[in-house]
């Protein structure tokens, strides 16, 4: 029970509306439980019929991944891409950062460590980042879950590697069930998952369960790339080109294409309308065939027992009993926008809620922050920290892309932004050496492209430095505003310069990156020492982070990714003057993006020491504490996380509503 709570207790507070939010509230309210949910941001213009939305995009000059949807009034702070175009940082704010903090030296070329900027982001507004997410629903396959048995040598990745593990305190045989239970909630589609990825699987040899729905239909472009790949059939060596690499194995990888499963509706469900391909799901899908969190939301709040939800109320820490065991509820500043200042200024003093349990569901920067500012008696450390691997081991899925403009129109900017894969390398011995990675055929054309062309913001594609016009003539796409306003073209010259991108191609290969102790994040501090506060004055999230890491495991796995790519668009006869391939210079930086996967800073594992959570998601430290989400991801793997935080949600709730009964707690509040 709570000391001296200032509003009512709960049976339990669910911090954040995201997908691992959402999916746990509605299972909790449907057992009857008390559940409250308390949520950063507010919420999205006209969530339900989405018009004010698609009037915001449609108004907006970019059509990018990063166009606007709903107005900023009712976003919590949070690292906004849209404001610069690095993804983060440029926007220039007073000390010149943008929500992650980052010390001045930071990434510069007098940066000792060479560090770089983490390009992820998300969204902080009630139904969390799956408003802005692609939908793609890809599980993990078996090998993701013990990856020690690749033999990766882990004494460069952390200080104490007696603690550390690369495996999962779970296999994928015990998570399959929730996986497909999730699968029905969020209503996939997807061929039957491909065999040869599961074959690894020891303890049952039985087959993966199906997806509930039958895939998404792969487009013209992605039926060009099979054929292609078939006629070909095009085996690559797992070796990389002119890279000796000790000890890696030959091994022959045949390419294939796959449909790709997604959280999108392929035919209709639950009054929900099945996709009508508009390839604009980042960063909004206007009818809602794509899943959102929204949909568990609005049933856990329908529910006889409705859950609360409390919005634009950030949570700032936990507070914990006296010897520091419990967590006996939450302390959160509610917080309205100033239209004439244009900020968001504190709506009251700080707000205290309690309750029986306490799930964080913020995702993989904000759990750990909340953790890091919370006071826990006779530590420094944070809450849930006797490991001290709280914001530690961040990872993401480092991007490598890359361009072509094919030989004849392949007719992009139909469907989802992505129906067809190629997965051949999310897994094989090779990983012992470099990252798996899967390759998306993109729907979109150049849209992921810095330039965004055609429909980006960005006009001066003439002064990147890729941008050759050569003998070939002028076939770099460019936006429309490039085309104009740079190229000077219009009439006939600027329509058939804008049908060449019936012909944009783009491979998009996200690749697994391990886990290193140090790429993570901290409570920021200026180097005077000062904490650096949000527009609240709550503590915002420091960054140290590299791409590259002490195995040349991600840099490797460049070098393969670009060696298939060229391998794809010679199959498809692409002259080399048509592809645009961004190889990296060995001691360089790498060229990479950002998924928007941010995992890895509150791990599970077996033990107190060697991780945060155990495998039910439950810290070791304070027993009624959960954590959602992909930050308790041990290893990042080559899936998409979302699959396995709705499944990890299912399987936590399993726990909660176990201890709960063992506890007792539930019979003595209908006692008092
Ligand atoms: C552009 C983009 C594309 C993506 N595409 C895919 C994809 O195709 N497939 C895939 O699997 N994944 C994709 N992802 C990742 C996917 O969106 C996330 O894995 C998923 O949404 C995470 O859900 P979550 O509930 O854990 O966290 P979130 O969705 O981030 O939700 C967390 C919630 O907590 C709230 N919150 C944060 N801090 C606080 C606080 N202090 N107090 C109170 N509330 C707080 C936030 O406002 C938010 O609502 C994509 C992400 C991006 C950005
Ligand atoms: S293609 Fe269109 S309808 Fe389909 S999910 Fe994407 S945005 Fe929604």
């Amino acid at each position: 029970m709570s000391l001296n709570p200032t509003t009512e207790h709960f049976d339990v507070i669910i911090v954040g509306s995201g997908v691992a939010g959402a999916l746990a509230a509605d299972r909790l309210v449907k057992k009857g439980k008390n559940v409250c949910i308390i949520e950063a941001g507010g919420y999205a213009t006209d969530e339900r019929n989405r018009d004010r939305m698609l009037d915001y995009y449609v108004g907006s000059p970019s059509k990018a991944t990063d166009a606007p949807f709903c107005g900023d009034e009712v976003l919590a702070e949070q690292p906004n891409p849209r404001r610069s175009p690095d993804g983060l940082n440029i926007e220039k704010l007073p000390d010149g950062a943008n929500y992650y903090y980052y010390p001045p030296d930071y990434a510069t070329p007098n940066d000792p460590q060479k560090r770089d900027k983490f390009l992820s982001y998300y969204e902080r507004v009630v139904g969390g980042s799956t408003w802005h997410w692609q939908g793609i629903y890809v599980r993990m396959i078996p090998s993701d879950f013990t990856m020690s048995d690749f033999g990766i040598d882990t004494s460069k990745l952390t200080s104490d590697p007696s603690n550390f593990s690369l495996n999962w305190p779970l296999l994928y045989s015990e998570l399959e069930p929730d996986y497909v239970a999730a699968e029905q909630e969020l209503g996939v589609s997807g061929d039957p998952p491909n065999e040869r990825l599961y074959r690894s699987q020891r303890r049952d040899r039985k087959r993966p369960q199906p997806y509930p729905m039958p895939s998404l239909v792969p487009s013209y472009l992605d039926r060009k790339i099979t054929q292609a790949l078939r006629q070909k059939r095009l085996t690559v060596s797992s070796e990389i080109p002119k890279v000796q690499v000790q000890g890696l194995s030959h091994e022959d990888i045949a390419l294939n294409v796959t449909t790709v499963p997604h959280a999108i509706l392929s035919h209709d469900k639950d009054g929900r309308q099945a996709c009508d391909g508009r390839t604009s799901c980042v960063p909004l899908c206007p009818t809602g065939a794509r899943y959102d969190a929204t949909i568990h939301l609005w049933r856990a709040r329908q529910n006889h027992n409705p859950a609360k939800l409390i919005t634009q109320a950030v949570v700032k820490n936990l507070k914990l009993d006296d010897d520091g065991r419990r967590v006996l509820g939450v302390n959160y500043q509610k917080w309205r926008w100033d239209d004439q200042k244009r900020t968001r200024v504190a709506d009251g003093d700080l707000v205290y809620a309690s309750a029986d349990i306490v799930v964080l569901a913020a995702n993989g920067i904000e759990n750990p922050m909340i953790l890091l500012r919370t006071a826990v008696p006779g530590k420094t450390t944070g809450a849930a920290n006797s490991s001290g691997m709280v914001g530690k081991y961040l990872m993401d899925h480092p991007i490598k892309q890359s361009y072509a403009v094919a030989n004849e129109d392949l007719f992009p900017f139909r469907g989802p932004q992505t129906t067809s894969q190629i997965e051949d390398f999310r897994d094989g011995k090779f990983r012992k050496h470099y990252s798996a990675f899967k390759i998306s055929l993109k729907n979109d054309g150049w849209m992921t492209n810095a330039a965004g062309a055609p429909r980006g913001s960005t006009a001066n594609v003439t002064g990147n430095p890729l941008y050759k016009p050569g003998e070939d003539g002028d076939w770099w796409p460019g936006t429309i505003l490039d085309l104009v306003t740079n190229r000077k073209y219009s009439g006939a010259k600027l329509r058939e310069k804008l049908v060449r991108s019936m012909r944009h191609i783009t491979l998009n290969a996200a690749c697994e990156q391990l886990p290193v102790e140090t790429n993570y994040v901290v409570l920021a501090k200026d180097p005077q020492g000062n904490d650096v506060t949000d527009e609240l004055g709550i503590i915002r999230p420091q960054i140290n982070y590299k791409v590259d890491d002490p195995l040349g495991y991600v840099r490797n796995s460049f070098k393969k990714i670009v060696d298939v790519h060229a391998k794809v668009f010679e199959a498809l006869a692409i002259k080399p003057q048509f592809q645009v391939l961004q190889s990296d210079n060995d001691g360089q930086p790498l060229n990479y993006g950002g998924s928007g996967h941010i995992m890895g800073t509150t791990r599970m594992g077996t033990t107190a020491k060697n991780s945060v959570v155990n495998k039910d998601c439950q810290s070791w430290d304070h027993d009624n504490l959960f954590i959602l989400g992909s930050s308790v991801f041990p290893t990042s793997s080559t899936a998409n996380p979302t699959s396995t935080v709705a499944a990890l949600s299912i399987r936590a709730v399993r726990a909660i509503l176990r201890q709960m009964t063992e506890q007792g707690t539930l019979t003595a509040k209908r006692t008092t």
